[in-house]
């Protein structure tokens, strides 16, 4: 009888998504959505950080109550994404009215442990330190065993930031090369380059060094848990005691005052000592906006080496050492048509790589050009700028028989209504476009607008066929520029 009753409330759940229900499954579910447009909307970097550890606790009427593990990430976490989160939740189930966040030594009933750091611990001190006292613990993160000089591909756009990290992998502390501060954009190589001097340094070189590698936000992170556990005196001798100490995009420290200046002292003190300090940001010291003068003047003051771009000619050479490595036949047409088209970034080349080697090993078939444009078809499609949002509101509008016009308008009734969240839902798939842009292009609308349209239009696709189909000809007609 009790199976019954569920049967029946789960399928009541499914057609009216709406109704809040006490179904943890259903719950976690949300949550599992919830989390992962999250991690969309915010990238990696600030999820890992930030995100990662908020726990769903319960639903009690319109409220979802969410839980993380200290009131400081509480606080942040509600000052920075309280706003988002609430927005996708209400996306997910138009129910829910309030996201409460908790800090969890207020809650008794949360689900979490203790705050779990990301990266397990990991020391790297070596054979010949392991006789010293105190080790070093969790200070630093793990470093990965695939980021080592060999594994990095030198082309023009990175020589020079290669040669530096060399140069200071083999003569640490050389005043001229220190600090070494590595700058580009997103996957252009600066974290492993930072890697592969830890790796040379910690392991290989004649006298091995104690080496501490760790993000701008593990940095913070560790130095606010030191203020709140009154350990800051431990914090910054154990800082203080490496021969090395590397920070991973610095950006994230901008605009933290009380870690900007421990960050300060802890650099001066150590440059003092003559050991070596080696930075990465996205920018370089002189446009990191809401960095300290003193400090810009600090970090400007060794080496400072820029990442660029790379070539066309860089991206083949790395696709062929990546795929050399792996030991996999790739043609040459296949490596001309990915270093074509994904021209912004390392991580995201070697991402579609892998890709079609984890395709071709599937199905145990080789890598083609054919295989590549079937395989990779969403990755392409967002580096195809085609489609802008006005086509598809044309393509739309024509298909629903409205006026253009009414894709901006403010009203609401549903035969305008429906097309105008399809075109919305298809400029989010269709075009690298925010949220927020999106909304504007429609008559101003706010991002949640586009967000609750978005979940609408998928919900109705899973609902209705013949719906589905209509919105599945306008995409392909759209992608294939027969708009
Ligand atoms: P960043 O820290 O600058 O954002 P990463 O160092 O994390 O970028 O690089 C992103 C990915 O691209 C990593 O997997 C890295 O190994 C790879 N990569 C970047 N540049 C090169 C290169 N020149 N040769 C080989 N792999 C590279
Ligand atoms: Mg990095």
């Amino acid at each position: 009888m009790s199976l019954g009753i569920d049967a029946a409330r789960g399928s009541g759940m499914m057609a009216s998504p709406s109704r809040l229900t006490n179904s943890d499954a259903f719950l976690d579910n949300q949550w599992a959505k919830v989390r992962s447009k999250l991690q969309l909307e915010v990238g990696d970097v600030e999820y890992r950080a930030w995100l990662k550890q908020v726990t769903l606790s319960g639903v009690a009427g319109d409220e979802v109550t969410l839980v993380l593990p200290t009131r400081f990430l509480r606080d942040w976490v509600s000052k920075e994404y309280g706003d988002l989160i609430t927005a996708l939740w209400q996306a997910e189930n138009p129910a829910i009215r309030r996201i409460e966040l908790r800090a969890q030594s207020n809650t008794g009933t949360a689900g979490g442990t203790a705050p779990n750091l990301g990266e397990p611990p990991h020391t790297m001190q070596t054979s010949a330190q392991a006789h010293k006292p105190e080790p070093r613990g969790e200070i630093t993160a793990a470093l990965d065993q695939r980021f080592t000089f060999e594994s990095f591909v030198v082309g023009k756009p990175n020589e020079f930031a290669y040669a530096c990290a060399r140069r200071v992998a083999e003569a640490p502390a050389n005043p001229g090369f220190n600090p070494l501060f590595l700058y580009g954009g997103v996957g252009l190589g600066k974290t492993h380059l930072m890697h592969a001097i830890a790796w040379e340094l910690s392991t290989k070189s004649g006298r091995p060094h104690s080496v501490t590698y760790m993000s701008a936000e593990k940095f913070m992170y560790r130095f606010i848990n030191a203020l709140r556990s009154q350990s800051t005196l431990e914090f910054k001798n154990e800082l203080r005691s490496v021969d090395v100490l590397m920070i991973d995009d610095l950006q994230f420290l901008i605009g933290k005052d009380n870690t900007q200046e421990e960050f300060f002292h802890t650099f001066n003190a150590l440059v003092d000592a003559g050991k070596q300090i080696v930075i990465s940001a996205d920018k370089s010291p002189s446009d990191l906006s809401g960095l300290e003068d003193r400090l810009r003047t600090r970090l400007g003051c060794g080496m400072v080496a820029d990442l660029h771009a790379t070539t066309f000619e860089l991206r083949i050479s790395i696709l062929e050492a990546k795929a050399a490595r792996a030991g996999v036949e790739v043609p040459a047409k296949v490596m001309e048509f990915l270093a074509h088209k994904i021209t912004s970034n390392v991580r995201e080349l070697e991402g579609a790589l892998n890709r079609l080697f984890a395709h071709a090993n599937l199905f145990n078939r080789p890598v083609t050009l054919e295989t590549a444009h079937e395989v990779l078809h969403d990755v392409l499609r967002a580096y195809d700028r085609r489609v802008t949002i006005q086509e598809i509101q044309k393509r739309v509008a024509e298909h629903w028989n409205i006026r253009v016009s009414e894709m901006s308008s403010a009203r609401r009734s549903r035969n305008i209504a429906r097309p105008r969240q399809v075109a919305m839902y298809l400029a989010k798939q269709l075009t690298s476009k925010s949220l927020p842009d999106i909304g504007r292009h429609f008559g101003d609308r706010d991002h949640t607008t586009v967000m609750h349209a978005v979940a609408r239009v998928t919900a109705l696709i899973a609902a209705d066929a013949a719906f589905a189909e209509d919105v599945e000809l306008l995409r392909r007609m759209l992608e294939s520029g027969q708009a």
